[in-house]
């Protein structure tokens, strides 16, 4: 299968035509070091040759860990319209369904933003849920009235899942805040009781999720 094309691009900032080689695709048993070229946002970039800006294209993007089986699609700048949403959720869902087996269940994953799709990994690296961590971080930022920005995982750290939190749209972490791992298998307990569907569905799990669960 192939997982590179190769575009031509005008360069966002001198408009001038350059060749880049872009990944739609990334199966991480395969690939590696796309891996860490995608935490060190070096994928998917153009680099122009006259200017020598660099700047992402936004491309649609998978990510396909076949050994802990989590499936993430990556749909930079999807228009928030559930009708539209569900349509790409049911197609993504038939589209797979030959590639991921059932140990894929509760882990195929839509995220509108590329550092929505790192988070997701470290995630599921750490072989946490998602739906939990989501769960931990709305109580942790009601009780700290840290509502407006964002919240990511970053790691587990002496058996306390660690948090970074940015002010409404900076890229550098103006704080972070963990959460016992006990919390995390309390609130673990709250939405296998309200969420318990096994489920080969693709869906999005985000803040709006945890407050379904959580704050009604
Ligand atoms: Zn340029």
């Amino acid at each position: 299968m192939l997982q590179q094309i190769i575009k031509k691009i005008n360069c966002p900032n001198c408009n001038e035509k350059n060749e880049v080689i872009l990944w739609e695709k990334i199966n991480v048993d395969m690939n590696p070091d796309l891996k860490e070229d995608l935490f060190t946002e070096k994928i998917n970039n153009l680099t122009c040759t006259k200017c020598g800006s660099i700047s992402r294209i936004n491309i649609p993007l998978y990510y396909n860990d076949n050994k802990r089986k989590f499936f993430i699609y990556l749909v930079p700048d999807f228009p928030i319209d559930k009708k539209e949403e569900e349509k790409l959720m049911d197609s993504l869902r038939s589209k797979t369904l030959n590639i991921l087996d059932e140990g894929y269940n509760n882990k195929k994953r839509v995220v509108f933003d590329y550092y929505n799709l790192l988070e997701k990994i470290l995630i599921f690296d750490e072989q946490l849920d998602d739906r939990v961590v989501e769960g931990c971080k709305i109580l942790a930022r009601t009780q700290l009235k840290l509502m407006e920005g964002k919240a990511a995982f970053e790691k587990i750290e002496n058996d306390e899942l660690v948090f970074n939190f940015f002010e409404k749209e900076e890229r550098k972490a103006s704080k972070s805040f963990s959460i016992p791992k006990a919390m995390y298998y309390e609130i673990e307990e709250i939405i296998n009781t309200k969420d318990a569907v096994n489920s080969d569905e693709f869906r999005k799990i985000d803040v709006q999720y945890a407050v379904k669960m959580l704050m009604n």
